[in-house]
């Protein structure tokens, strides 16, 4: 829910601080978006051992961040099947393995990782099947590239698009990509006022989006709800209130991602 850096404290507490991991549910089957610190609580909460399929929208520390401190990671009885796309060469396992490394962590993944883990390289176009749920992706406009997911069941979708920014041809892709999804989780970090620099400097080319934005897509898409997501660090409580306020103006069946917040299609 909150983007590109956690922000605990008393002004953050109702939306929540954590960075990006979204569970979905598929019957009884488990799958993750990213593991940003959101995901330590998740694995407080869960009972063991746990199973799950776990998608990597891409590495920037918000996004994985979590994984070192997400409890069944370490218990021998669970396991996770981790798909991410590969950058420069290197696959979702280089790239875990990379962060868990001296100086940044004192222990390797190997080393203290025991859960049964395998690990996938998924690409735009890839299809994986969880359960009965078919789960498949594009590319979007971030630095260092990012997956958008789209996750289809019995007729029910949800489409995971953190980290993009609008402005590229890239939009009438991830239009067509989101066409008709009950759920529609979009970067709208920002307020169009923001990105453009009326208020503060300007965040063009920073990778994200605005709520405006997220409005538009939501409507060409055709889209059920609009949660909107990656909240910018700074953004107190109140602020989002309004910002929530401001995006129910635009479009009615819009809400924010709080901590906790669940979703039944
Ligand atoms: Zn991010
Ligand atoms: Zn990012």
């Amino acid at each position: 829910m909150r983007g590109s850096i956690p922000s605990p404290g008393p002004e953050t507490s109702r939306y929540g601080g954590n960075t990006p991991c979204v569970e979905v549910r598929i019957g009884e089957e488990l799958v993750l978006f990213d593991l940003g610190t959101g995901v330590r609580e998740f694995g407080q909460a869960a009972p063991r051992p746990v199973e799950g399929a776990i998608f990597l929208s891409h590495y920037h520390y918000d996004h994985l961040q979590g994984l070192p401190f997400f409890g069944p990671i370490f218990d021998p009885r669970s396991r996770f099947v981790i798909r991410g796309p590969t950058r420069d060469g290197r696959t979702v396992k280089d790239v875990i393995a990379g962060q868990m490394q001296q100086p940044f962590f004192p222990v390797t993944a190997e080393m203290v990782f025991r859960a049964h883990l395998e690990y996938e390289p998924f690409a735009a176009g890839d299809r994986a099947h969880v359960g009965q749920g078919v789960i498949t992706a594009i590319e979007t406009h971030h630095p260092g590239g990012n997956l958008a997911y789209r996750i289809e069941c019995r007729g029910r979708s949800i489409v995971y698009a953190t980290d993009t920014e609008h402005g590229t041809a890239r939009d009438a892709q991830l239009v067509e990509f989101a066409r008709g999804a009950d759920v529609f989780i979009y970067d709208a970090m920002y307020t169009e006022d923001e990105y453009l620099g009326r208020s503060g400097s300007p965040r063009i080319g920073w990778g994200h989006s605005t709520l405006e934005t997220a409005v538009k897509v939501a409507d060409d898409a055709d889209v059920g709800t609009l949660v909107l997501f990656h909240h910018e660090p700074t953004r107190t409580d109140d602020a989002m209130d309004e910002l929530v306020k401001t995006a129910k103006r635009l479009r009615k069946n819009t809400i924010a991602a709080k901590e906790g917040l669940v979703l039944k299609l």
